[in-house]
């Protein structure tokens, strides 16, 4: 095979088997990253199961241009039954970094694991050794500290080294890579991330809570092969054309989100002033973040939104105004510091911004205080608060009340529990935040009057339509959405239909959502990241910089045309939809089976009978044509939002129509 590796590595931590399985089993029908995911889940794991079962599967999986030199290759999806999600549906959740490479270039495409260790435990891979080790002496430690005794520990081994000390070169242990939990997901909290290296993390969903219930710290890797690839000189000419493409359209966004210029997690001068350099993901030419080392404070690279979550903790929702306190606050190293305790203990940075903007939301309401929850209020927004609250929530502290250990459950379960006890103004204020699924909303609300960035609407209508349809949050396709709307152009070349580019209407907005959610799995199976994927741009500088006028809407057969030339099998962007569609229709499948049904395909009720700060609410009948356009298209039923038997025997999936009696 070119591109995929041809196998897939299997852990059982309950017997300590390990063995391997063609990757043929997977791909190219499911194409590799998030479509082995949906595969292995589906096949291998019953509606009983639950997350923190050892029947549950965690699936690390990468796509077929990962390894390469294709651009934006090194991201890789993890997935497994969600803690977060108030159903656990089957879901997955994206990482960047050099992970899914390093797996590559030991020779697997994916790593299932399954079962649970009788101890705490480590998964070794180097090349063809494969071994599960103790890591009786690193848990309990936090996840930055953790891969540097994981690194001495294998540096320690004889048997792995080869000599008395380290080498230099082929094997050297502190080239070795990890992902792995702190004490949140130690602790199976519903809200842990799983993190590599300094700040690279596979955060929504809580998967690290998964790796926590099996007993499994942290999967360690040194490669030391290649990714074949079919077509190399052909592949480096395109990929010189998408650099030029990316170029262009980095060119805006990342001095202003990424980079140097993104580091506005506090006063962007402070935190540029610690900056040591650029950084980026394997195999990434864009190179959007940057690496920074205050003293006296854990060093480590800096991510557009995870820099937010210790500054801009309110504010973040379509119904709430930056409150003054906020705007006045002052700004400093504080932020990141936040945020690097966040990772130490793996809790995910994007659902503590929620968590924050809830409490103090709820604090300034007179609902919340220190004496009914342990949390110093009073301190808010300082060192000394993260430490308290975070411990609270990666320990799952009971302090009275408990709170620690209701706040680990998750925002949704969380604020259940705390509508019960304080009335429904508690459950209104998650509703502000959070958008659908358990899930907190994200910025970037466009379609507004007041165009691209303003998050002070509900989401636009594509974006209404993949929040609640979607199998998981689906921020990947909105960052990308909002350069089509007042684009007929762009929206015909991508979606085919210039109606999309409306955004105070439906019309159209069906086909452009599925479109878009072809385009998500394709991009997060072959291995590409969405913040740049697919190449389409409106901005005027995008024609002049990339020099290639025919082409000014983008590249939008760039994934295809990387797909062949690595792989040798010769396919159209058509043709992945298809492979796609196959994807989504699987995940979807395995959600119905869990109990997702058409009323569940919507948002919070709030945005229905509440208006947003420019003074609109949802309104009912035309979201409702709405989804009904969309499953037409989609093929699924009208009234059930279900996938039809016609609809999965043509995508070649009529096992999955009698396992779910359609
Ligand atoms: S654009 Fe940023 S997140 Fe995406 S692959 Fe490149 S460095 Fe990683």
């Amino acid at each position: 095979m070119f591109g995929w590796k041809g196998k897939v590595l299997r852990v059982d931590l309950t017997s300590d088997k390990i063995t391997t399985e063609p990757t043929t089993n997977y791909a190219p029908k499911f194409i590799g990253g998030r479509g082995i995911i949906a595969k292995v889940m589906w096949d291998e794991v019953s509606p009983e199961v639950k997350a923190f079962d050892p029947e549950n599967r965690i699936v690390f999986a990468t796509g077929p241009l990962t390894g390469t030199n294709t651009p934006t290759n090194g991201r890789c999806r993890i997935g497994s039954l969600a803690p977060q999600h108030p159903k656990e549906y089957p879901s997955h959740s994206g990482m960047g970094g050099h992970w899914g490479a390093e797996l590559k270039f030991a020779g697997y495409d994916a790593v299932i694991v399954q079962g649970k260790a009788k101890k705490p435990s480590y998964v070794f891979i180097y090349d063809d050794l494969v071994e599960i080790r103790s890591a009786s002496k690193i848990w309990g430690t936090d996840a930055i500290k953790s891969q540097k005794l994981i690194q001495d520990d294998l540096a320690n081994d004889h048997k792995i080294t080869g000599s008395e000390k380290p080498q230099a070169g082929r094997y050297d242990p502190r080239l070795v890579r990890s992902v792995l939990i702190g004490p949140a997901g130690e602790n199976q909290t519903r809200v842990s991330s799983i993190l590599h290296d300094s700040g690279d993390a596979a955060g929504q969903c809580g998967f690290g809570g998964v790796m926590g219930s099996k007993n499994l710290k942290a999967l360690s890797i040194r490669g030391t092969g290649s990714v074949p690839v079919a077509k190399p000189k052909d592949l480096v000419e395109s990929v010189f054309k998408a650099r030029k493409l990316l170029r262009a359209q980095a060119k805006p966004v990342v001095p202003a989100y990424g980079g140097p210029g993104g580091i506005y997690g506090g006063d962007p001068k402070i935190l540029t002033s610690h900056m040591k350099r650029l950084d980026g993901c394997f195999g990434c030419q864009v190179i959007c973040r940057a690496y920074i080392a205050p003293p006296g404070i854990t060093a480590g690279q800096a991510q557009c939104v995870q820099l937010q979550m210790y500054y801009n903790w309110e504010g973040v929702g379509p119904v709430c105004p930056p409150h003054p306190d906020f705007l006045n606050r002052p700004q400093d190293e504080t932020s990141w510091y936040g945020v690097k305790l966040a990772d130490e203990y793996t809790i995910n940075s994007f659902e503590l911004t929620g968590f924050l903007s809830y409490l103090w939301a709820a604090y300034k309401e007179g609902i919340l205080t220190e004496e009914n929850t342990g949390i110093p209020f009073k301190d808010f927004g300082s060192k000394e608060f993260a430490d308290k609250l975070f411990s609270m929530i990666a320990k799952r502290e009971g302090f009275r009340n408990e709170f620690g250990d209701l706040l680990a459950e998750g925002m949704h379960r969380a604020a259940l529990q705390l509508k019960e006890k304080y009335g429904d103004k508690m459950w209104q204020l998650y509703e502000e935040r959070y958008t659908a699924h358990g899930m907190r909303q994200h910025w970037f609300y466009i379609g507004s009057a007041k165009g691209p960035g303003d998050q002070t609407g509900y989401p636009n209508p594509i974006g209404q339509l993949l929040w609640a349809t979607d199998t998981r949050d689906p921020y990947s396709n909105t960052s990308r959405n909002r350069e089509t709307y007042g684009s007929p152009e762009l929206c015909q070349y991508l979606y085919g239909t210039k109606d999309a580019a409306n955004p105070f209407s439906y019309a159209g907005k069906a086909q452009a959502a599925v479109v878009s959610q072809h385009r998500a799995v394709l991009i997060d199976s072959v291995s590409a990241c969405d913040w740049f994927f697919p190449i389409q741009t409106n901005n005027p500088l995008f024609k002049e910089e990339a020099g290639i006028k025919s082409e000014g809407t983008g590249w939008k057969e760039a994934e295809a045309e990387f797909y062949s030339l690595v792989t040798g099998i010769n396919t159209t962007l058509d043709g992945l939809f298809t492979d796609s569609e196959r994807v989504f229709n699987i995940e979807r499948a395995a959600q119905v089976l869990r109990g997702r049904t058409r009323e569940e395909d919507t948002f919070n009720e709030y945005y229905f009978t509440h208006k947003d700060r420019r003074n609109n609410a949802v309104d009912r009948p035309a979201w409702e044509k709405a989804k009904d356009d969309y499953y037409q298209i989609r093929g699924w039923d009208l009234k059930t939002g279900i996938p039809t038997r016609e609809q999965l025997e043509k995508l070649d999936l009529k096992d999955v129509a009698n396992k779910l009696n359609v």
